[in-house]
């Protein structure tokens, strides 16, 4: 199927309000392309470099996501250039985000991954670890958090809803309290093969790539 067909099949699935990302590591300019002439501005990258290369490719309505994890010494390449960096999972990774945006005048958009899966495999910080981080991003002048992004393991339907249902409960609790420089607007959860029970557990921000583009092949790029 096309490009347009997929996103056409997603799109009805989508509830009013939520926002489709579609995640274009590895494609080609061409491919986002076709996304863009369809209506899609979100686009979600996992490299800093790839990203870097692809914005100057494209007009400001783009709202490029940084979805893959960020290593500190990359923050300055990104400042000014990600609509929202969905990452964050450190106090160090923080403090370097609000340094490098202090000094160009910005305030950076992010959310806070959580490793609700706790795979030692994958990037995101522990739930027990959240409260200092949270105390951290409040001292912050120019970081804005706006809610909460997650990768789970792989499994049934049965089972992606169970860690959906346990960030989504996390979410809700970090909405009711006030924080300063954080609010619970967006729930980023669902990748290709887990969406369907991402959205059955309130996510609104889903995360496709090969649902759209098709299968990636990593030795083509
Ligand atoms: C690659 C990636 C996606 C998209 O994965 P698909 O299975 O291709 O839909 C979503 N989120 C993150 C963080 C990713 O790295």
């Amino acid at each position: 199927m096309s490009i347009t067909e997929n996103i056409t099949i997603v799109n009805s699935e989508l509830p009013k309000d939520a926002i489709l990302i579609a995640v274009s590591k590895t494609r080609s300019i061409a491919e986002i392309q076709e996304a863009v002439d369809y209506g899609i501005r979100d686009f979600g990258e996992n490299k800093v470099q790839e990203l870097l290369d692809k914005v100057d490719s494209f007009d400001s309505s783009m709202r490029w996501h940084l979805i893959g994890h960020l290593q500190t010494n990359k923050v300055k390449y990104i400042v000014g250039k990600v609509y929202l960096i969905q990452s964050l999972d450190s106090v160090k990774l923080l403090n370097e985000i609000e340094k490098r945006y202090a000094a160009n005048n910005l305030v950076a958009n992010v959310l806070i991954q959580i490793n609700i899966g706790r795979e030692e495999s994958k990037t995101g910080i522990y739930e027990e670890d959240l409260p200092e981080l949270l105390e951290s991003i409040e001292q912050c002048n120019n970081v804005k958090v706006s809610g909460l992004m997650t990768v789970i393991p792989k499994g049934t339907f049965e089972e992606n809803c169970i860690y959906y249902k346990k960030t989504k409960e996390i979410w809700e609790i970090l909405k009711k309290r006030s924080y300063t420089n954080i609010s619970m607007k967006y729930l980023s959860m669902g990748m290709t093969h887990d969406y369907k029970a991402a959205l059955s557990e309130g996510s609104n921000m889903i995360r496709i790539g090969e649902g759209i583009f098709g299968k990636r092949n990593y030795n083509n790029n």
